[in-house]
């Protein structure tokens, strides 16, 4: 945990940290809630299936923390919540354990050391980590800092984040991968890296890459590390198989890998080729899919080694795919296999080959964004407000005296029971169209029009609740039920945080952080604050299938916060703006093992003049057109100069204020 701690020391304002106790929490005592309560939560959320490293709940109904480090006394994200607000922030926040950043590599390490001593592997392995995943200044640093021990290097896929590799890596020995379509700043850039001797592999994506980098070596005379990219017949498996395949937009295709390594003999550079690359997709959900993978690649090693005397690296790219849903199978948030599984998989099958061609094994590198980074962050926000299409209980007891088609469907409403349900639901369906054309043709006020959406809905309810004590609910119902599901107001963007919940459908655990001790007594999908139909989730993980609805609880009054987990890969960078939204607070928390947890800094989220300066406003500017409409506003409406004084410091206000609802 040294790397952990060197965080630590770093906090932003200079204060002295504050510890969030564990255990030991000053409250007012509760009545211990029946455990069996909190053990059904805990199973409904799933948090032993894909938290189960991570995650607990404790006898109040708290998520808490219980990873390495948390030893002993487990802390509750409620707890840093409450301190964080005590700093003056408010959520939606993102809290960052980059303890977990150094569990994860940890534990990639040790299943290679453990596969490569199991094995009898002759050479070492060095993990790779692809700074695409999370370009994050702090998360970068942690993950060189822990990662040094083991000579993690970086694989970047431009030249903006070679910048960030060639100044951020310390240990020459770290190996920096440069992927991606090269210019020649981008090839000068790498090649300099040589030059100051760092372990710079260039790439090569296609021949014009090779002439371009020949050309430009010689001229510098440097001689560089090369790799070739390849691209394989075999394929990855979940949605990010077209990533490979002889389809794939990357990599040679065997005439011109030939075509590559007769120029490189021609010239006498073939020294200079060092590695094999490829990549066949992140999140692959299927074991076999990567051990074929490694096993095409790990034969074009063993036949291209007996003729490229320094051919001595083969880097599997990434793939290694995290349990989001906790369901270990190899559906699209899953995963068939564990960490140990991938690495005995991947030895292996090289050790296999090269046996079996009989040369010597390369070393192997790997680059797991997804599974390194994913789990460190956690997105928190409060629950605004929650809103249904059926308010409750209908009002009217009886129905004389209101226009017919009123009183038919209240009396399919007092009506419906066990037996006739479907026929009433269908009947029902009628009633309301016919009730809409009464209202368009000018037949009905608008307070029966009213009453009669109402009733619809009564219908809808009763029909579904009866469908689901039927040995088969009829399927027409379960759409019936996603109609009445609430919709429950969140404080986010999904945009901004979730943004692969929206491009991709991609699931992410979604729970509670407290009151896990209650039974849930709501379902419902998640809005969040943009004016856009997109901006909601509406697919949430579960063991054997996908929910469309997440059991809540329904608002006490109180904050109510939910956790989106695993938010740690891809979300930060991908997020945008839509509604002027903006970068959500950042905080860093680390245990100390003896039960406390600090937070070790925050970068604040953006405040709205952050956000507007990202589309060229300047907030001086703004405030000087804002005073010339006040000043324009005082001499037209006769207000007093002093209200538009108060205008203006509140428009500064606003100005300076966090993007997100500030409701707490
Ligand atoms: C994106 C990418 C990775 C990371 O993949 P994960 O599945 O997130 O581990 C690794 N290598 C290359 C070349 C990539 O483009």
């Amino acid at each position: 945990m040294r790397a952990a701690r060197a965080i630590a020391r770093e906090t932003k304002t200079g204060r002295p940290v504050a510890a969030i106790a564990g255990g030991k929490r000053v409250r007012t005592p509760r009545p211990a809630s029946p455990r069996n309560a909190v053990e059904e939560t805990t199973e409904l959320y799933g948090v032993r299936n894909w938290g189960s490293e991570f995650f607990d709940v404790n006898r109040d109904g708290e998520l808490v923390l219980t990873f390495e480090g948390t030893r002993g006394t487990p802390v509750a994200l409620k707890d840093i919540i409450t301190e964080v607000q005590q700093r003056g922030l408010t959520t939606p926040v993102v809290l960052r354990f980059p303890q977990l950043l150094d569990y994860q590599i940890k534990k990639l390490a040790m299943a290679f050391k453990s596969a490569i001593e199991e094995y009898g592997y002759r050479r070492e392995y060095t993990p790779i980590f692809p700074i695409k995943v999370n370009q994050k200044k702090e998360v970068a640093q942690e993950v060189l800092a822990f990662g040094d021990r083991y000579n993690l290097g970086i694989e970047v896929g431009s030249k903006a984040e070679l910048t960030v590799a060639l100044a951020m890596t310390k240990n020459p020995e770290s190996p920096i991968i440069c992927n991606g379509a090269k210019d020649e700043a981008y090839l000068r850039l790498a090649l300099l890296g040589k030059l100051i001797g760092k372990k710079v592999f260039i790439v090569l994506e296609s021949l014009f890459e090779l002439r371009m980098v020949m050309e430009l070596s010689k001229k510098m005379k440097i001689r560089p590390f090369l790799g070739l990219r390849l691209k394989l017949s075999a394929r990855g498996s979940g949605k990010w198989e077209k990533s490979s395949g002889d389809l794939s937009k990357f990599g040679f295709t065997t005439t011109d890998l030939l075509k590559c390594i007769h120029t490189l003999t021609e010239e006498r550079w073939i020294d200079c080729l060092r590695l094999l690359h490829f990549h066949i997709g992140s999140q692959v959900t299927d074991v076999k899919r990567i051990k074929e993978a490694v096993k095409e690649a790990a034969r074009v090693y063993a036949k291209l080694r007996k003729t490229c005397p320094n051919l001595d690296y083969l880097d599997v790219g990434g793939g290694l795919g995290l349990d989001y849903d906790g369901s270990r199978t190899n559906s699209e948030s899953s995963v068939n296999y564990s960490v140990q599984e991938y690495a005995n998989g991947v030895v292996y099958s090289i050790k296999e080959v090269c046996d079996n061609e009989d040369v010597q094994e390369p070393i192997v590198l790997t680059e797991n964004g997804r599974m390194v980074a994913g789990p460190h962050a956690i997105l928190v926000f409060n629950v605004v407000n929650e809103l249904t299409l059926t308010n409750g209980p209908i009002r009217v007891t009886n129905s004389e005296g209101k226009p017919q088609i009123i009183q038919e469907m209240y009396d399919l409403y007092s009506g419906i029971n066990g037996k006739n349900y479907r026929e009433y639901y269908h009947d029902v369906l009628e009633r309301r169209d016919e009730m809409f054309s009464l209202f368009n043709l000018g037949y009905l006020s608008l307070e029966d029009r009213g009453l009669g959406q109402e009733l619809f809905w009564g219908v809808c309810e009763r029909a579904t609740k009866f469908a689901k004590l039927a040995k088969h609910m009829p399927e027409e119902f379960e759409d019936v039920e996603r109609m009445l599901s609430r919709k429950f107001i969140c404080n986010f963007s999904v945009f901004q945080s979730v943004p692969d919940s929206w491009a991709i459908d991609q699931l992410f655990p979604i729970m509670p952080i407290h009151r896990l001790n209650e039974a849930p007594d709501r379902k419902g999908y998640l809005a969040d604050l943009t004016c856009d139909s997109d901006g909601k989730i509406d697919n949430f993980i579960d063991l054997r299938d996908v929910k469309e609805a997440l059991e809540l609880h329904s608002l006490n009054g109180e904050p109510y916060y939910l956790g989106v987990f695993f938010t740690g890969a891809y979300q930060d960078v991908m997020g945008d703006y839509h509604n002027l939204f903006g970068h959500v607070h950042d905080v860093f928390v680390v245990a100390d093992g003896k039960g406390s947890c600090h937070i070790t800094k925050i970068t604040p989220g953006h405040k709205i003049e952050g956000v507007l300066k990202v589309f060229g406003y300047e907030k001086e500017d703004l405030m000087a057109e804002f005073r010339a409409r006040v000043f324009e506003g005082v001499a037209r409406e006769n207000l007093k100069p002093e209200w538009g004084n108060q205008l203006l410091r509140e428009y500064d206000a606003a100005l300076g204020s966090y993007t997100y609802l500030t409701l707490e």
